[in-house]
């Protein structure tokens, strides 16, 4: 692990093996942290932040240091996106992609670093009053195991664009990258303590993250049930929180769309990463006239994914990320066809020679929206197909969940597609595409979906306290007290 300055192994000296989602076999050994190392993380960045000066260190300095490590990630671009499907199994070209992101997140903050954002304010004289941003102070970043290097750079970046200190815990199942990035902060010169890197268990590690008084701010990507338990440790000293959560998303399409460009998005929108986003088109919503065409069509296309190792220059779909995961999709795919669904391709694990977790692209139609295949987030490359008569009934049935992190409508009637999409509650919408997601934008979700945003200036602002600042023009004694 990574804390102050150092690699350091566990306080308990246990490590934890890292599995090869595509072959099942052991490819790493890494440091298992306890709540003694997430301590020491801890006071490594209240010291840097406190004692050290980073939080004096300039914007332009912050930013120089970012720009060196977009660099650096763009300079070990291929070590990093091995790494990345080695750990996590995505095809390469997903890998590829993932951290070309990351690098450039690392250079959207460092350019936002130092962009004047305070205000000064007309209050009555004899005040003048300034309004000024302040980092948070130290934060303790979890995320999850679907975008290893990506979350880790919607994280850090702007954390440090703002000027605070990081702990981040990378999950469990996925730390190689995050190990790699290690190496790439140091290289570049951030000082000791800026940034921790504590690998562990989330309940250990995790925890002691979110309980701890000595950290100002928790961010966390990952489940809704997490996220609960999260807010819940983070009470003790009212720390600021920002939680992305999952999603069930609803991907709305009307009839009058353009037919092959809705079939390609609703594929990608279910079948990239392997189902496992959490922005994920995973409730497909047709209307009724070409509910038959629309499915045939997609089943067609669905079964033709080329599902297998993602280091595989063919391969479309690597596998899931552990046999546990594995299981649990496998468990939703077992209780859609109890609840009666019908399912139309997939369903099943598909063989590939190396071993590992590969489930076919699955799709369900028949389904109700009461059923838990279309009320709960699975988190695979699991489709439940639903059927609207008109306009309102796709926004009701839209909104049916008590996610709200995503949404899409694909229609040739443009009129038509901003009144759908005024009325979902969700916080990331797309019009005649899924998916696309930049850093200039804000992430996050309405409801259960979370709370906050990350990207953008509103991710930048996340992690900023804000402070007014009253200047007395005349200076004299109130005379408010007479005696
Ligand atoms: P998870 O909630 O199980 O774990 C996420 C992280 O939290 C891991 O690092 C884990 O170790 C840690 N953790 C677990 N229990 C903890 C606890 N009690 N205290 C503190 N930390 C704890 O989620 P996952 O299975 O890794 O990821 C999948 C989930 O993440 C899905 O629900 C998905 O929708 C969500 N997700 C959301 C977004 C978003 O931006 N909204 C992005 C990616 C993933």
């Amino acid at each position: 692990m990574y804390v102050d300055g150092e690699w350091v192994n566990g306080s308990a000296g246990e490590v934890r093996e890292v599995v090869n989602p595509a072959t099942g076999e052991v490819i790493a050994r890494v440091a298992e942290g306890t709540e003694d190392d997430a301590r020491a993380a801890i006071r490594a960045a209240r010291r840097a932040f406190d004692e050290d000066g980073w939080a004096e260190v300039t914007a332009l300095e912050r930013a120089q240091l970012l720009f060196r490590l977009a660099d650096a990630i763009e300079e070990h671009a291929d070590l990093l996106t091995r790494l990345e499907t080695l750990d996590n199994g995505k095809p390469l070209r997903e890998a590829q992609f993932d951290v070309a992101d990351a690098a450039n997140c690392f250079r959207y903050y460092a350019g936002l670093a130092t962009k004047p954002h305070g205000q000064a304010v007309n209050v009555p004289a004899p005040s003048q009053t300034f309004v000024v941003r302040e980092p948070v102070g130290v934060c303790g970043q979890i995320i999850p195991w679907n975008y290893p290097l990506l979350m880790a750079a919607w994280k850090l970046a702007p954390a440090l664009a703002a000027g605070n200190t990081c702990i981040l815990k990378p999950s469990e199942i996925t730390p190689l990258s995050a190990l790699m990035l290690s190496r790439l902060i140091h290289e570049v010169g951030f000082p000791r303590g800026v940034v921790n890197i504590v690998l562990g268990a989330g309940a250990v590690v995790g925890q002691t993250l979110a309980e701890s008084h000595d950290v100002d701010k928790i961010a966390f990507t990952g489940g809704t049930v997490t996220g609960r338990k999260i807010m819940q440790a983070a009470t003790g000293n009212l720390k600021k929180i920002s939680l992305e959560l999952g999603g069930k998303s609803p991907n709305i399409v009307f009839a009058d769309a353009d037919f092959e460009t809705a079939v390609d998005y609703a594929l990608f929108g279910i079948f990239a990463n392997a189902g496992q986003v959490c922005s994920a088109g995973s409730r497909l919503l047709l209307e009724a006239s070409i509910h038959d065409q629309f499915v045939e069509a997609l089943v067609d296309r669905a079964k033709k994914i080329r599902v297998g190792d993602g280091f595989h220059p063919d391969t479309e779909m690597g596998p899931l990320v552990s046999q546990q995961h594995l299981e649990k999709v496998e468990r939703y795919i077992q209780i859609g066809l109890e609840e009666g669904a019908t399912l139309r391709c997939g369903g099943e694990r598909v063989r590939v020679d190396s071993g590992g977790y590969f489930l076919a692209p699955t799709i369900f139609t028949n389904t109700r929206p009461d059923m838990r295949i279309v009320q709960e987030e699975i988190f695979g490359p699991v489709l439940a197909v639903q059927k609207f008569e008109d306009e309102r009934d796709a926004i009701r049935l839209a909104n049916d969940t008590v996610y709200g992190l995503a949404g899409a409508v694909f229609t040739s009637d443009i009129a038509k597609a901003h009144r759908v999409i005024q009325k979902l509650r969700a916080g990331i919408t797309w019009m005649n595409t899924y998916h696309p997601t930049y850093n200039e934008t804000p992430w996050g979700g309405y409801k259960q979906s979370g709370i906050g945003r990350e990207l953008g200036t509103f991710g930048f602002e996340e992690y900023t306290e804000v402070k007014q600042i009253n200047v007395n023009l005349a200076v004299k004694p109130s005379g408010w007290f007479r005696g």
